[in-house]
């Protein structure tokens, strides 16, 4: 009888989703940073711990801990290392994916630096790093034990810049926070940056539903200095030295604006509470860039569709939002296997439609939707092209912000992914 009762608890507990008491079980009141390299060429992802960090700041949420949204290429688990439980998950995308789609990685293998922070663990858990290999289905990169007195775990180390609070509405534990770091500009220019980073955040409130939530979230400036002024443009062979060494011309393409140097963004960031992470580059040139849980890039000078891409470049990094446009041979056009359901919720390839905005379509809607006068301005369906594909992917409307420039507002469907990661972060 004991026995029946021991296993019906040892049942409940694996059952039972972390809650936010588990929390204070586990989690002490600061981060854990895990710094990591991803290798390979375009078949092959190997991953190796770089370094283990603490960081004084965790702005990521204390609820639902053990539930993700199944976004990203990539995702954490930890777990206690005594009971096994699964205590914290979360699911992230990488440019190293990016990478592996480009013709580069059929030629030569390559090292990405990649940075997950989670909760600081009270307890000794071990750490699995998982690849996606389809919607759901994950195979394990990493795997590796830690414990919290470990004396070798980094400490102390952070760069020392001014840091302002944008806004700050709510406290980090029920917000969304998030960190505008400076790249390209100098010391001299400390006051313009934290003016534009302003701006930045005045941008994404032109859009629902970062207006809807606008006391849950805030935003905090961290003006980390840079020598030269401006951003490098490697096809202009001009490269200049800053703070966090970006460039344009990312898989040489042209308005692709990103930084390789992963950990030094990460140092910047760690200065305050964060769940997302906004580097504002001081260049009037267009272009910027979004991955999933990993960082966003805007230009804070560019006069063409600045919100446009403030906004567009957050719903991927914030939301795990994928593009809806398509052209003809673009540079990323090898990023989908049209075998499988992509996991970013606003395409589909119908493999497994179900999971997506099949039930916010009106009755009778008919798949593929044809364009016509009326849809083009409005309205769910199943349009086809997206995810850089002409043919075999979907999009949810005629346009979105994450297809145009000229779109007004996220469609319907972008709006409720975006809600819906402002709730997993915030709700208890
Ligand atoms: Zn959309």
């Amino acid at each position: 009888m004991r026995k029946f009762f021991i296993s019906i608890f040892l049942f409940f507990i694996f059952l039972m989703p972390a809650s936010s008491q588990d929390y204070n079980n586990f989690f002490q009141n600061k981060a854990f940073r895990i710094d990591f390299q991803l290798c390979g060429d375009e078949k092959t992802t190997t991953a190796w711990l770089h370094q283990l960090s603490e960081e004084p700041f965790w702005g990521g949420r204390r609820a639902q801990l053990s539930t993700d949204l199944n976004l990203g290429q990539n995702r954490i688990q930890v777990f206690d290392s005594l009971s096994n439980q699964l205590i914290y998950t979360d699911g992230f995308s990488t440019l190293y994916f990016e990478w592996q789609t480009t013709p580069e990685a059929k030629l030569m293998k390559k090292c990405f630096e990649q940075t997950v922070q989670i909760p600081f663990p009270k307890k000794a858990v071990k750490i699995n790093i998982d690849k996606r290999k389809g919607f759901d289905s994950w195979e394990t990169l990493l795997s590796f034990n830690v414990t919290p007195e470990d004396k070798l775990i980094r400490r102390n180390q952070l760069p020392k810049v001014p840091v302002r609070e944008i806004l700050k509405p709510a406290s980090p534990d029920k917000a969304v926070d998030i960190v505008v770091i400076a790249e390209g500009y100098t010391a001299a220019e400390q006051e313009k940056f934290f003016e534009d980073a302003a701006r930045l955040a005045d941008h994404l409130f032109t859009h629902e539903p970062f207006i809807k939530y606008r006391n849950r979230i805030n935003v905090y400036a961290v003006a980390a200095v840079s020598l030269q002024s401006g951003i490098s443009m490697p096809h202009k062979d001009n490269w200049l030295n800053t703070a966090v060494r970006s460039h344009y011309y990312t898989f040489y393409s042209p308005r692709y604006l990103t930084s390789p140097a992963t950990f030094s963004i990460r140092d910047y960031a760690a200065l305050v509470p964060y769940d997302a992470i906004y580097v504002l580059a001081n260049t009037p040139e267009y272009g910027g860039g979004g991955i999933y849980n990993f960082y966003a890039f805007a230009s804070a000078g560019s006069k063409r569709a600045q919100a446009e891409v403030v906004v567009h470049e957050f719903g991927h990094s914030f939301a795990g939002l994928g593009d809806e446009y398509f052209y003809d041979s673009d540079v990323l056009d090898g990023m989908y296997n049209l075998t499988e359901e992509p996991w970013e919720p606003n395409i589909t390839s119908l493999v497994n439609f179900d999971t997506k905005w099949k039930n916010m379509l009106p009755k009778g809607t008919s798949i593929p939707t044809p364009v016509t006068d009326k849809n083009k301005t409005g309205g769910i369906g199943v349009f086809e092209g997206g995810g850089y594909l002409t043919k075999g992917m979907y999009r949810p409307s005629y346009d979105c912000r994450m297809r145009t420039n000229d779109a007004k507002a996220f469609c319907p469907v972008c709006e409720k992914a975006v809600e819906k990661v402002i709730l997993h972060l915030t709700e208890k």
